[in-house]
């Protein structure tokens, strides 16, 4: 980074501060994990100058031939990864990749059903203060306050009901496996389009331990930076001609300009890595890991959502122990290891203080991290946990101090970019 370093000491510290944060300290957010450093230098490349308007072959800008190559390998190779005869790369973001869908197949004010945020769905799937929730009539569904699973009748009851033109699965804090059969049936019966959101799980799908929401669905969304470990951005799939015409429009010229050439060129890489066996051996591990951290908290006390978890994610319900996910967030964040408060089904708090926290292993498994790490791990959250002391999460200092050691060793044992 000499370059950043000479030109801006502010950005460089930020940086350096970011890299001592994210090498020193135990990750657990879902949605995040680690890019290799190939995906950063494609990213971090000289790409980023090009405009490329258009589509490979079809471009509004001159000196494409090299985008070009890069767009289309990054298309061949999702195509590959996922079985699906149509991919667009170009999508800046999930939430853009679910915008350009719904674009692609309903108009304003058409009504949209998906899983609400309260139940483990995204913005995207239609809250009131996103653009989905904005531009069409939004009916959510929710998991079944019983199992805290999907319920699939009553899925299909509110679909009966309102008659969505677009139906969406998918979640960002939902652990189960998704009947991805059922839902289409549910969608055919009504004459709704399905769109699975698989930004969460797409790197299970891609290593085959998560069915394949492209067998069913219209259109699949997906990010390519969670589980799939790629780039910060989405991407579009379908088996569909026409709509794969409607989706192309939909993002350019529909809603993004140039696309990020540095981006989709990491993108490429991501999804060569993804096709290897040492990729699929990692998710196998992401969600065993998953599994234990899940069985060793509920050992020492906490409830799991739905009692368990199929992927690399669970929600803990933290009333057990009577502490709310605001105050765990802080203090475990005090003790370098980082989480995110959650809603869990039926809260009974704000979703700014919230009665649980999402867990996730991808980015602890990126590091090579295991189920003897989980176990540990799952210990220091709950000596943590059990140490808060108000609402503004203080623990005591000999606590911190002592997790915190405990944090840096584990770390310091399975290196993340420290000396590569
Ligand atoms: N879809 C799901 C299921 C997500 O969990 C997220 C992000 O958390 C998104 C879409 C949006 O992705 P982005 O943050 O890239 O817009």
């Amino acid at each position: 980074w000499k370059h950043v370093k000479n030109t801006d000491p502010e950005i460089y510290e930020v940086i350096l501060k970011e890299w001592e944060r994210q090498e020193y300290g135990l990750e657990l957010i879902a949605s995040e994990n680690f890019a290799s450093l190939a995906v950063i230098e494609a990213m971090g490349s000289l790409l980023t100058n090009k405009y490329a308007e258009g589509y490979p072959g079809r471009r509004y800008y001159g000196g494409c031939e090299w985008v070009d190559v890069a767009e289309k390998l990054a298309r061949d190779r999702a195509k590959q990864l996922f079985n699906v005869k149509y991919a667009n790369v170009q999508p800046h973001s999930g939430s853009q990749a679910n915008m350009g869908a719904y674009f692609a197949i309903a108009e304003t004010g058409a009504t949209l059903m998906g899983m609400s945020l309260s139940h483990g769905g995204h913005l995207t799937h239609g809250a009131e203060v996103n653009f989905s929730g904005r531009i069409y009539k939004v009916v959510p569904y929710g998991v079944d306050p019983e199992t805290e699973v999907i319920n699939y009748d009553q899925v299909r009851d509110i679909a009966l009901t309102h008659k969505p033109k677009i139906i969406v699965a998918g979640g960002s804090a939902y652990s189960r496996i998704i009947d991805f059969k059922k839902f289409r049936e549910i969608a055919d019966e009504v004459g709704a389009y399905l769109v699975v959101d698989m930004a969460h799980f797409a790197g299970l799908v891609a290593a085959g331990i998560y069915p394949n929401p492209a067998e069913y669905a219209h259109i699949v969304t997906s990010t390519t930076h969670k589980t799939l470990r790629g780039p910060r951005g989405g991407m579009i799939l379908t088996n569909d001609k026409d709509l794969y015409k409607a989706i192309n429009k939909s993002i350019f010229p529909g809603i993004q300009g140039g696309p990020l050439m540095h981006v989709i060129a990491a993108k490429a890489v991501c999804f060569k890595e993804a096709l290897t066996e040492e990729f699929k051996e990692y998710q196998k591990q992401v969600v065993k890991n998953a599994k234990t951290l899940a069985k060793e908290l509920e050992k020492r006390g906490l409830r799991i959502v739905s009692g368990g978890t199929d992927t690399h994610l669970m929600l803990v319900d933290l009333t057990p122990i009577n502490v709310t996910g605001k105050a765990a967030e802080i203090a475990l964040g005090k003790c370098h290891i980082t989480v995110n408060k959650n809603t869990i089904p039926n809260e009974t708090r704000s979703p700014f203080i919230a009665s649980g926290i999402r867990l996730g292993t991808p980015a602890l498994t990126t590091r090579g991290m295991k189920e003897a790490e989980m176990e540990e791990i799952a210990e220091l959250i709950v000596t943590v946990l059990k140490n808060v002391k108000d609402e503004e999460g203080n623990v005591d200092e000999s606590v911190i101090e002592k997790v915190s050691a405990q944090v840096l060793n584990l770390c310091k044992k399975f290196p993340l970019y420290e000396g590569k």
